[in-house]
């Protein structure tokens, strides 16, 4: 098995491209903030424009696309199908698994390379009390279907203290379920929701002792396996990854962030207007990128402090890293 921190880089870029906000859920932890980025559906013309604004760097390019629940859109089918002719590097759909607008019959396997599954419980009891009733099952019959049609399918797990005591379960529910990829996430502050109870992050000694282990028990399975690096030692090197990679994180409003952990804000570095990626003027999200504290990560410590822990000299222990580094294991 070979594990390994993917490195940023600016060779090739990552599209997490928006197409609206609508979501048929209500999860506890979602972070979609409407009032940040509104309730706007994109037309199929206007997702065709805005593609085409990347489209020069496609071949080098992953999009991802997005909501709310992206096929809750009539036309994802057509957007896929115009992403694909452009010669995007690789297509994602990320879904909630009820795979609205009979999206498996609309697109072929050859078209997309992944749906990327969202499960945040190995038990209906903890799944359903984070994303609504019923969304255990439907997940994994969605993933049953997708993979008897021939699509590759990936799980995103989002762990927080509401669901960590049933990560050591994981493995035994991906075996034989045919997915190819297993995604951790963190839980963020961020999004919508009033509901907090299932946002609590994770603190350092029950994350190292969880996450590694189940992650090497899933990819001994024959699954690639990726997990956020979360907390660095201070020997380590912090960089933030809007500094030294590509990424663009796309609104229906027009709004583009390079950090997810803005998009709370109104601090994002683009915006889409008339079809064109213009940069915002000063001060924006890029004011802070460039900053330096011990704690590593400005943001985290703007609105998620709680996950940092200080000595008796009020110096971090560690430092925590850009939400985006992350691990790598390969069967
Ligand atoms: S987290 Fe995703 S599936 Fe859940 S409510 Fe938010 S957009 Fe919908
Ligand atoms: S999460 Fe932190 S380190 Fe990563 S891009 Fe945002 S501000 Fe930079």
């Amino acid at each position: 098995m070979k594990k390994q921190t993917v490195a940023f880089s600016r060779q090739s870029t990552n599209l997490f491209f928006h197409i609206l906000t609508r979501c048929n859920l209500r999860c506890a932890h979602c972070y979609i903030n409407r009032d940040q980025h509104g309730s706007n559906t994109l037309s199929l013309d206007t997702i065709k424009a805005w593609l085409g604004i990347f489209s020069s760097k496609a071949k080098d390019t992953n999009l991802i696309f997005l909501g709310g629940e992206p096929t809750l859109h009539p036309d994802l089918a057509s957007a896929i199908g115009i992403a694909e002719s452009m010669g995007f590097k690789s297509i994602t759909v990320d879904t909630n698994g009820f795979l609205f607008h009979n999206i498996l019959d609309n697109i072929t396997p050859n078209q997309i390379d992944f749906f990327s599954f969202s499960l945040d419980g190995v038990s209906k009891e903890i799944n359903d009390a984070i994303r609504g009733d019923g969304c255990f099952d439907a997940v994994m019959s969605g993933i049953r279907r997708a993979v008897e049609k021939g699509f590759a399918c990936s799980m995103i797990y989002t762990v927080s203290e509401k669901n960590i005591h049933e990560v050591p379960k994981l493995p035994e529910l991906v075996k034989d379920l045919g997915i190819s990829r297993f995604f951790i996430q963190v839980v963020g502050m961020r999004g919508e929701t009033e509901n907090t109870d299932a946002r609590h992050q994770v603190l350092k000694p029950v994350w190292s002792s969880t996450i590694p282990k189940t992650a090497e028990q899933i990819a001994q399975q024959g699954i690639i396996v990726t997990y956020p690096k979360v907390f660095l030692t201070h020997e380590e090197t912090f960089e933030c990854a809007a500094n030294v990679a590509d990424n663009y994180f796309i609104f229906p409003n027009g709004r583009v962030y390079q950090c997810p952990l803005c998009e709370d804000f109104p601090f994002h570095s683009y915006e889409i207007i008339n079809n064109q990626l213009m940069p915002r003027p000063k001060i924006n999200e890029k004011d802070l990128f460039s900053l330096q504290i011990p704690e590593g990560c400005v943001m985290n410590k703007l609105i998620q402090p709680g996950n940092i822990s200080y000595d008796d000299n009020q110096f971090p222990r560690y430092k925590i890293a850009c939400c985006m580094l992350k691990e790598e294991l390969y069967p």
